[in-house]
């Protein structure tokens, strides 16, 4: 990707995004930093990253929510310029529970942002890069979880499900969108120490999760953060319809 290339990363304010968005600061891409609802930790974040010379702007919008991602892409378009490559990372995960402990409300909210939001921010891109329209190609990076192939009994089989319909929709879309100089792959990661894991879960649940890792350890955001980039990257560029497991060997 060029020094000037312009990305678009969701729920960037933390965890595995702000790690994507520091690593693609490196890299010297410009960046829109979508966040929902921490402004100050996403201001924090995109301070730190003009001090680094990065031309970033903050895109506060819910995922989720069809007008909001409309507006962001639109503010992207004229704050930054054409799009290269977006990075689908924000997703929720609600506290442990078997089936009975679901409800058709909170899957459906997961499914509202881990689906449909990744969903809406895909059709904006694609829109936005696809070659037939005077786009110049692009690539977009799905953040799914190694959930998708395990489908995470007795935890949460609802984000479970939700990642499993980010692997087929990268599937599709990547066949779709490959005659218009598009790229659609995904990462999965396994245990990655963020806040996502803060909230919630019975006392031992990371030990016990760790116990699992053949490798002994939960991952870094950073970790995930490397592959994203790869994926982003022209490195990349015969690669499509493709998934990177990062979780220590899971
Ligand atoms: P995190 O909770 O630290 O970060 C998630 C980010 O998404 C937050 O900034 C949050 O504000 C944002 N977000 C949530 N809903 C949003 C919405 N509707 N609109 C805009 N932003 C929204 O978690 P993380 O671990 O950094 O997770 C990043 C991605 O990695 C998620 O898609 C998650 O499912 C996936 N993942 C994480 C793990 C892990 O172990 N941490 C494992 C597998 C997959």
């Amino acid at each position: 990707m060029s020094s000037s290339a312009i990305a678009l990363i969701t729920g960037a304010s933390r965890g595995i995004g702000a790690a994507t968005a520091r690593l693609f600061a490196q890299q010297g891409y410009a960046l829109g930093l979508n966040y929902q609802q921490d402004h100050g930790a996403a201001e924090a974040l995109a301070t730190e990253l003009r001090a680094g010379g990065c031309r970033c702007i903050l895109l506060q919008a819910d995922i989720g929510n069809e007008a909001q991602v409309l507006a962001m892409f639109q503010r992207l378009d004229t704050e930054l310029g054409p799009l290269s490559v977006l990075v689908n990372n924000a997703g929720i995960l609600q506290p442990q529970s078997s089936i009975s402990g679901i409800s058709a409300a909170r899957f459906a909210a997961i499914l509202q942002t881990n689906v449909i939001g990744t969903f809406l921010c895909c059709q904006q891109a694609v829109q936005r890069m696809r070659t037939d329209l005077g786009g110049q190609g692009g690539a977009i990076v799905n953040v799914s979880s190694a959930a998708a192939k395990s489908g995470s009994p007795h935890e949460y089989i609802d984000y479970a499900a939700s990642k499993g319909a980010v692997d087929t929709l990268t599937r599709g879309l990547a066949l779709e969108v490959a005659a218009q100089g598009i790229r659609v792959n995904a990462v999965r990661p396994g245990f990655i120490y963020t806040d996502m894991h803060a909230a919630g879960g019975e006392p031992g649940r990371v030990d016990r999760l760790k116990s699992r890792i053949p490798l002994g350890r939960g991952g870094e955001a950073i970790e995930v953060a490397e592959a994203i980039a790869w994926l982003a990257s022209g490195a990349a560029s015969f690669t499509t319809g493709s998934f990177i497991d990062v979780c220590g060997g899971v």
